[in-house]
């Protein structure tokens, strides 16, 4: 069999890269263009991306050779997937690599929130020392409402508990013993809002979840309630969220994804309750280097048959 070739079009863990050099010849060109990527993948076998390369049809169309399009990580949103579907190109992923990750992060702005962590830091670097401006709650005792308890979210679940925090769960697609199983009670979406102190966001974004929380939603909610979404931008209606901030309908909130991003020019950066992250959910080292192994993994069990 003639020596299967990999590039790698985006950075990558140095684990992942060692692990398919076992079993192909690994290019490495992670400032490709699309323009030489367009030429560039005639000759190759597989290759490995994470979201700055897109893989277009006219890409797909353009690889004559190509059997692997590998995402070191989540989301598929650069590749065209039903044009690889189309050529029998498989479209792997390593959706389980991040979600420690994205959980610690969903808890860290909740925790932003609580305490009113950026605001303060903002103002102590200005030379101040408002300590009773930052008054903030404790997350004991609170009610956490997750929307979408599948992977990420059932991370949520394990670290809030020992957090002390009752867990309501909206997501009609899991079954009741999975939520026996984690010790949450299974709600629904507007009980949820209603009795939620903290309500967290992790289902995908689909023509269901689209605008999920929006208008309507906001005012289910209490007033002193935080929102946190680490999910997909377009799952919460940013401009009903600038309102119900604005208007005091909940006390504040953290978004890691926009519904375009980056945000510019959003009205809600100009707003001191809210906590913004640019798309950093994933972006550890260990997602990042887990995320890369895995991929490498599976092109491997590929290619050796
Ligand atoms: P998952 O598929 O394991 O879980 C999603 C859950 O949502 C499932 O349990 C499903 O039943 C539920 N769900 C689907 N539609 C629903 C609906 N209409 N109402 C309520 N629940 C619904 O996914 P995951 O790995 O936990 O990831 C969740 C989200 O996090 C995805 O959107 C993913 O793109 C996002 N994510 C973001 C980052 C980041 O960098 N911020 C990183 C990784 C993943």
């Amino acid at each position: 069999m003639p020596e299967m070739k990999v590039l790698i079009a985006d950075s990558i863990n140095e684990k992942g890269i060692s692990e398919l050099e076992e079993v192909a010849e690994v290019v490495v060109n992670t400032t490709i263009t699309p323009e030489e990527l367009l030429e560039a993948i005639k000759d190759f076998d597989a290759i490995v991306v994470r979201s700055r390369t897109k893989v277009t049809r006219e890409v797909i169309e353009a690889a004559p050779r190509l059997k692997i399009i590998a995402r070191a990580g989540v989301g598929v949103d650069n590749v065209d997937v039903k044009a690889a579907t189309e050529r029998g190109i498989m479209v792997i992923n390593a959706p389980e690599s991040t979600s420690i990750t994205v959980a610690e992060h969903s808890i860290g702005l909740m925790l932003a929130l609580a305490r009113k962590i950026s605001l303060a830091d903002k103002s102590v670097k200005e030379g101040k020392w408002e300590k009773n401006r930052f008054m903030g709650i404790e997350l004991n005792g609170k009610t956490l409402g997750i929307i979408g308890m599948g992977r990420i979210g059932s991370q949520v679940v394990v670290r809030t508990k020992a957090f002390g925090m009752d867990i309501l769960v909206y997501d009609p697609y899991i079954s009741r013993e999975a939520a026996e199983e984690m010790g949450v009670t299974v709600t629904d979406l507007e009980t949820l809002l209603r009795e939620s102190d903290i309500v967290t966001i992790h289902v995908p974004l689909t023509p269901e979840t689209k605008h999920l929380i929006s208008e309507d939603e906001f005012k289910l909610m209490k007033e002193t309630a935080f929102i946190v979404n680490c999910a997909r931008g377009g799952i919460i209606d940013e401009e009903a969220l600038y309102r119900a901030l604005r208007d005091g309908e909940i006390a504040g909130a953290a978004l890691d994804v926009f519904e375009e991003e980056p945000p510019e020019g959003s009205s809600l950066l100009e707003l001191e309750n809210v906590v913004l992250t640019p798309h950093i959910g994933a972006s550890t080292a260990e997602a990042q280097r887990d995320a890369a192994i895995i991929v490498a993994n599976e092109i491997k069990t590929v290619f050796q048959g």
